[in-house]
């Protein structure tokens, strides 16, 4: 669990006009849950980005803890990150998708199989490490790529719209699997989306973007008017 302290951090693309993120202000505590909201294209994406370090901030300072990482590489910066098309690498099996970064990162062969197998058994992957991603139902691809942000315990997690490729049903469950996990391992997350209703049930504090700017910040009962 870390902070995560964003100061007017601003996006401008090469290619571009305009600025695309613009003074974004915010500080995350530690282990809680923060849900950005907005229609699309308003730089929801480009924000979680560039704390992944997948961007180039274009001015402003990022912080995970009280260290400033605006220059420090993607993999070095304690984070996890799930994507919305999963990401898993269609030749390898469960097993080998969940243990590339650790590979990456020279974790040992013994290390690598506890983490493995503890974090398929979280997920209830255990008898599917030898499959491949195509022989998966979508709900199991999206546990094998919760699994491999999981394995390397990072203190932040990013998740973009993770769940927007499965229908409805699964949607509701994987929901409620991603609280749980959230509530076990603790870790500071930005989870973005623009489903309101992910937002109101998973969401410590919500933040609602519009054309780059965020247009409001707090709790699900103040954004929304609930009673
Ligand atoms: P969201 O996640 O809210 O849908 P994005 O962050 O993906 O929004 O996109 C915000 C804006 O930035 C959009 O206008 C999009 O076209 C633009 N954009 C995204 N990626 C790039 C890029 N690599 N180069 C130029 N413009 C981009
Ligand atoms: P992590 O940093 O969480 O350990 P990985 O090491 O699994 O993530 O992935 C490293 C990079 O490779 C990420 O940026 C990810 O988006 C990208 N990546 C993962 N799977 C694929 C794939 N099938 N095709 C292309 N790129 C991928």
């Amino acid at each position: 669990m870390k902070t995560l302290s964003m100061q007017h951090i601003f996006k401008k693309y090469d290619n571009a006009d305009n600025y695309t993120v613009t003074d974004f202000n915010l500080e995350i505590k530690e282990k809680e849950f923060i849900v950005f909201v907005g229609p699309s294209g308003c730089g929801k994406s480009t924000t979680l980005r560039m704390v992944a370090g997948l961007e180039d901030i274009t001015e402003g300072t990022l912080k995970i803890g009280d260290k400033i990482v605006n220059d420090v590489a993607p993999k070095d910066r304690d984070i996890a990150m799930v994507f919305q098309n999963y990401a898993l690498y269609p030749h390898m099996t469960v097993f080998d998708n969940m243990a590339f970064g650790l590979k990456l990162r020279k974790y040992s062969t013994e290390d690598i199989n506890k983490r493995v197998t503890e974090a398929a058994e979280i997920l209830g992957l255990t008898e599917y490490l030898e499959r491949k991603p195509a022989a998966l139902s979508g709900g199991q691809r999206q546990r094998v790529a919760l699994g491999r942000a999981i394995v390397r315990d990072a203190q932040v997690f990013l998740m973009d719209e993770p769940l927007s490729n499965l229908d409805a049903k699964l949607r509701v469950s994987m929901r409620a699997e991603i609280a749980k996990l959230h509530q076990r391992l603790e870790t500071t997350t930005i989870y973005v989306t623009h489903d309101q209703t992910e937002a109101m049930t998973m969401a410590d504090r919500i933040v609602i973007m519009k054309d780059g700017l965020i247009q409001q910040i707090g709790t699900p009962k103040e954004v929304y008017d609930l009673p």
